[in-house]
């Protein structure tokens, strides 16, 4: 008995400092890497644009970080190691289920955070943000300077990401990208430089917030409809419709729409001058179409494309303000549920 009683009062003893160290848990955050300049390395810490993408491995990046220990426990997941134009639609549709059985499976998650290349990075975003069911935050990172380079900016900007990824302030806005200490929403968002570190830009409606030493701050949120609010859903697909994006100039030549009509692809989005115009020779090409969604995008960097009576009348859908990259991936997750032209009109002014 007496015997009994010592080692209650040992054992509770020996739980008691285990308390605080409870208390003191950190938000768990998942890291999932893809690859990208944040994860390269190059022959010296001046080779600051040719280098080798996708060589470090998550764990390295994240323990050439210590103070995100500081924040976060993380959990570390490799899923390719890849400079981001290799970046495929198999990578983003491992990445929806992936995130999407996270949230799920592992309720004390935060947030997740992506590092990513940067030239693609804008895409990946946006076709997260049409298909993940849930409202914690999902953080794309990437880096403009090699992992190498003298003032590389790929630490900072992934702490920046993990942090974004535990505020409470960044659940329900969608999937977010965070560089240079910008917050910037996956819908809006596009590299606008090749080499600046201030590249990530949303031309028409700005950054949504930023991230400082002392704390996150947001401004506004996005108003079209994402992850929760979305209809698309990619569980169990193996790849996507075949959507091409073909690029407006001065005399192009019809061979380019014919070999993707003779090709059967699903769809063809136009980056068409000005508000989305394309010359007599594209649209006597493209009015060849039988069954190919058109959509209009166009290729000026920003701006909405508004209705227009003779491209409306052949079928042709306006873009709305995403770029040709954007409406690809839009069209892409439309034409998974219908070929409807109004029903696709109508995502295009709802996402
Ligand atoms: N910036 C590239 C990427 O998106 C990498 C590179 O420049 O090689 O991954």
């Amino acid at each position: 008995m007496l015997l009994a009683r010592r080692l209650l009062v040992l054992l509770l003893a020996a739980a008691v400092p285990a308390l605080p160290q409870a208390a003191k848990s950190k938000p768990v955050v998942w890291i999932l890497s893809t690859g990208g300049t944040i994860a390269s390395q190059g022959a010296s810490s001046t080779s600051l644009t040719d280098y080798k993408a996708g060589v470090l491995t998550g764990r390295d990046l994240v323990k050439a970080v210590p103070e995100i220990a500081e924040v976060a426990d993380v959990k570390v997941e490799q899923i390719a190691n890849v400079g981001s134009p290799n970046i495929t639609i198999a990578h983003w549709l491992t990445l929806a289920t992936r995130i999407n059985r996270i949230f799920t499976e592992e309720p004390a998650t935060a947030g997740v955070v992506i590092t990513h290349g940067t030239n693609t990075l804008e895409e990946t975003a946006y076709f997260l943000n049409l298909t993940v069911k849930h409202d914690r935050p999902v953080v794309l990172v990437g880096s403009m300077r090699p992992a190498t380079a003298i003032s590389a900016d790929g630490p900072l900007n992934l702490l920046n990401a993990v942090r974004t990824a535990t505020s409470p302030a960044a659940r329900g806005k969608g999937v977010l990208v965070v560089l240079n200490d910008e917050i910037s929403a996956a819908r809006d968002v596009t590299k606008t430089n090749t080499l600046r570190v201030e590249t990530f830009r949303s031309p028409d409606s700005g950054y949504l917030g930023f991230v400082d030493g002392d704390q996150i701050t947001f401004y506004r949120s996005p108003t079209r409809r994402h992850t929760t609010a979305s209809e698309f859903d990619v569980q169990g697909l193996t790849e996507l419709p075949a959507v091409e994006i073909l690029y407006s100039y001065v005399q192009p030549s019809p061979i380019l729409i014919q070999a993707l009509l003779a090709n059967g692809v699903k769809g063809i989005v136009m980056a068409g001058t000005g508000a989305g115009l394309v010359s007599d020779v594209e649209k006597a090409a493209l009015a060849k179409a039988k069954g190919t969604v058109i959509v209009r995008s166009n290729r000026t960097g920003s701006g909405r494309v508004p209705p227009r009576q003779e491209y409306d009348s052949s079928g042709m859908i306006g873009a709305d303000n995403l770029n040709p990259q954007k409406a690809r991936i839009l069209l892409m997750l439309a034409l998974t549920k219908t070929t409807d032209l109004v029903e696709i009109r109508r995502m295009f002014a709802e996402y």
